[in-house]
């Protein structure tokens, strides 16, 4: 490993490439992700190596209309598409979440942690400028997603117009519930004429670059105001940050892949 990569640290010559060279072994391979899932306890990546590796992909801007969020558990559209959310609400696009389980099957012991991972994502939507953002709540069962994706395939057209930006999670993200919203959404997309986005959010943790299909990867930079919405709305998951007698859901080192001041999709 270490050979490895001290080859490809000689080979960088780009601070781009030198991210990719340093981040080269950190990761899992793809094996051993769809093999054994990941450990969110792990260090992982790097938040700091990615946002190096990341300065090249090519910009993105929201496109006018409708837009879309596909959250398979309450956090993930704060995480994965925050910044995102808040343009589209300044910008009086209307904007609809698609809150897909009520994420009841999180590994804390909290009482009634359904209805508070709701009353946190009401609660980022609102410090992200989007309090009049249409909450769907489909209420899968948190964790057994994938035996119902079909059924979200069809919802999910139903509920996205012709020229609708969707934004869904990417189907190698290492979740099965992430990754059957993700197979749901490319189908629905596809069928209702939508322009699908996909956000990675556990592949930035337990992937590394050779993952990452670079050629499609677009980049939202953040104005400061977004981003200092997107870090108020990030820290309203208290059950996922700070859960009282649990460890992390969301631990320090997996939180600051969400503090960059951009954001990246898959197209
Ligand atoms: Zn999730």
């Amino acid at each position: 490993m270490r050979g490895e990569r001290a080859n490809a640290l000689r080979a960088a010559s780009t601070a781009h490439e030198l991210a990719r060279g340093l981040l080269t072994g950190c990761a899992m391979t793809s094996e051993q992700a769809s093999k054994s899932g990941f450990d969110e306890q792990r260090p992982g990546t790097p938040a700091w190596a990615w946002t190096v590796a990341l300065q090249d992909v090519p910009r993105w801007d929201l496109p006018p209309g409708p837009l879309t969020v596909v959250a398979p558990h309450p956090d993930d559209e704060t995480l994965g598409a925050g910044g995102v959310i808040a343009l589209a609400a300044r910008r009086g696009q209307a904007v609809t979440i698609v809150a897909v389980t009520d994420g009841e099957a999180a590994p804390v012991h909290m009482d009634a942690l359904a209805q508070l991972r709701l009353r946190e994502q009401e609660r980022a939507l609102e410090a992200l400028g989007a309090k009049e953002a249409h909450i769907v709540r489909l209420e899968l069962p948190d964790g057994e997603v994938t035996a119902r994706t079909d059924a979200l395939s069809t919802a999910l057209e139903l509920l996205v117009p012709p020229g609708t930006t969707l934004l869904a999670p990417w189907r190698h993200d290492g979740h099965p519930d992430h990754e059957a919203c993700a197979r749901a959404a490319e189908r629905a997309a596809e069928t209702a004429g939508a322009r699908l986005y996909r956000y990675p959010i556990w592949a930035w943790h337990h992937r590394g670059p050779e993952h990452l299909p670079w050629p499609r990867l677009r980049r939202m930079d953040l104005p400061d105001w977004a981003a200092a919405a997107k870090r108020r709305a990030v820290a309203c998951y208290e059950s996922q940050l700070r859960p009282p007698k649990d460890p992390p859901v969301v631990p320090p080192h997996v939180e600051a892949h969400f503090h960059r001041p951009f954001e990246v999709f898959i197209a």
